[in-house]
Parts: C-alpha cells; structure tokens; sequence
C-alpha cells in the first residue's frame, strides 16, 4: 500500500486525491519488493469568459472556446435589432449564437435594458432558441456555482 500525507496532513492511500489545487492519482509500482508513488497530475481548471459592452464578434468566439461559462451582454430583443446595431449592443439571440458557436457549456445575459428589468423572459427565449446550453438571465445578487468537468 501507498500512503501519502499531503500539506494539511490528510492521509492519502492508493487511489485518487482531489485537492484544492491539483490531483494526484497513485499508481503501485513495482522496485526492488517496494512501492512507489508516481504520478501527479494537473487538474483542469475553469474557464469564464465576460464580454463587456459589445456587438457580437470573432474574436469573442474564439476567446469563449469551450468556456465553462460565457458572461455575455444581452441588451435588446430581435424587435430591437437597429437598436443594437446603432449602439454597438447585441440582442439575446445574438449572445446565444456566440455561445452555440463557441461551445460554450453555460451562458448568462447581462446587461439587460432597463425595459426587461421585469421580466427577461423575451431575451432568454431568443438566447435559447440559438444556444441548447444552460442559459439564465443575471440579476442582482445573481451567483454562480461552477463544477469541476472532472
Ligand atoms: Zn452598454
């Protein structure tokens, strides 16, 4: 058996340690009747991608690869389009298509028009509507938890 003590002391046998900021996986191996630990590994990390004021663009797309998490504005509706296009905004179908095109895994629309203050549902139905992902509308005190993916 392979027992390993960590920084803070926790005991560690064969198998898999999750720590805080790594994994370490041990394998038994075999030297001279012994054995020994050997490997470590990096975990992966989370990847958050926040767009800022913006019209929808490659260079976000291609910044939000994969993201866990896109944080995309969504300020107008599709009946608002000229509106977006004149004020350098997007729209809710606009922040879905970047997140479908980067394959992002979670989508949330900030920076909403005061209008949709009430009720966000519109902007969130035309985001669904391009992107299959979770997507929520942020709001004061909104939070988010993300996972691990391992
Ligand atoms: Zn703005």
């Amino acid at each position: 058996m392979v027992v390993l003590f960590t920084e803070n002391g926790q005991r560690m046998e064969n198998g898999f340690f999750r720590g805080s900021t790594a994994s370490i996986e041990t394998r038994l191996c075999s030297h001279g009747g012994q054995q020994l630990l050997e490997l470590a590994r990096p975990r992966r990390g989370r990847k958050l991608v926040i767009s800022g004021d913006t019209r929808p663009c490659a260079a976000l797309v291609e910044a939000a690869k994969d993201a866990d998490l896109l944080v995309h504005e969504a300020t107008f509706s599709d009946d608002e389009q000229e509106r977006a296009l004149e004020t350098k905004h997007s729209s809710g179908r606009e922040a879905g298509r970047v997140a479908h095109e980067a394959r992002v895994r979670r989508l949330v629309l900030t920076h909403v028009s005061s209008r949709y203050d009430v009720d966000p549902s519109k902007l969130l139905a035309e985001a669904r509507e391009e992107f299959r992902g979770q997507a929520e509308v942020a709001y004061d005190g909104f939070a988010v938890e993300l996972p691990l993916r391992d």
